[in-house]
Formats: structure tokens, sequence, C-alpha cells
């Protein structure tokens, strides 16, 4: 019996080191890491591992991510960052936000955006058109609906 379980501790043993020998490859965590993007956290899932292993193999291959760079896409999603740093020159600094002047953040046309330097830069620009639509208000062009409980812009009478 005593044996038995002995055999069952080594096995056991085996397949955690064939586990660890296959993310300990260091061409398929650079694989998986810089070629498709994965983070840390989807290679942890895909390997069935702890996403600090991840961490550990990565930094002690020295696998890193490349200083993002403004002249290549990879942006995958953040393509206003991507225009805002082409319009820029240069990677964005900490706290530099970016705005979309007409509201649209589908709207990524380089005229469309613009870079605030602090996130109060840009909660203020914010705070400037919503006391302007509250000029519209006054000055009737933007009408409340009491039934809906919403703004419209006054339609034009034909
Ligand atoms: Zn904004």
């Amino acid at each position: 019996m005593e044996i038995r379980k002995k055999e069952i501790m080594l096995e056991k043993k085996e397949k955690e080191l064939k586990k660890e020998r296959l993310y300990k490859h260091p061409q398929l965590l650079e694989h998986l890491y810089l070629k498709l993007y994965m983070s840390q956290t989807q290679i942890a899932s895909l390997l069935h591992i702890n996403s600090g292993i991840v961490a550990k193999w990565l930094k002690e291959f020295g696998i890193k991510k490349p200083k993002r760079d403004v002249t290549k896409k990879g942006y995958r999603g953040k393509e206003h960052i991507f225009i805002a740093e082409k319009k820029l020159g240069r990677p964005l600094k900490k706290g530099e936000t970016v705005h979309h002047i007409d509201g649209d953040k589908t709207n990524n046309d380089p005229n469309n955006i613009y870079i605030f330097k602090t996130g109060s830069d840009h909660a203020q620009a914010h705070k400037s058109l919503r006391k302007l639509s509250y000029e519209l208000v006054k000055k009737g062009i933007i009408k409340f609906d009491y039934i809906k409980g919403e703004y419209n812009i006054k339609k034009t009478k034909n």
C-alpha cells in the first residue's frame, strides 16, 4: 500500500514536470506573447497554469513587449490611441487622454481626435460642452420632451 502511494506521487510529479517543460519553452511563450499579442492571463489559462508562473518565465527568458512603436499597427481596438500617437509623433505620456471632438467614439478621423495633457483638462472640456448645451436649451434650440423625459433638437417646420 505504501509503495503504491509512492508510485502515485511520483506519477503526479512527472506529470507536473511535463507541464512545466511546456511553458518553460521560450519559443512558445514568445510566440503567444509577442506574435499573437496574448496577455499573460490568456497564456496562463491556455496552458492551465498560474499567471504568476507565466510572468516568472517571461522574465526568466527576457521576453518583453517592445515599447509601443507609433509607426506600426498592433494596437488592437485602440485605434484612437494609434491615431493620437501618430498625430503627436510619440507615445502618449502618463495622464494624457484622447478625446473624440464630436462625441462619437467610433469616429477616429484625425480631425476628430484631440489629446488632453491631463484628465481634469479633459473633464473641463466636457463640462464646457454641457454648459453650452444648457445655453441652447435657454435659447430654445434644444427642447425638453416632457413625455419622453429627454432632450431633442427643435424640429424645423416645413
Ligand atoms: Zn472626451
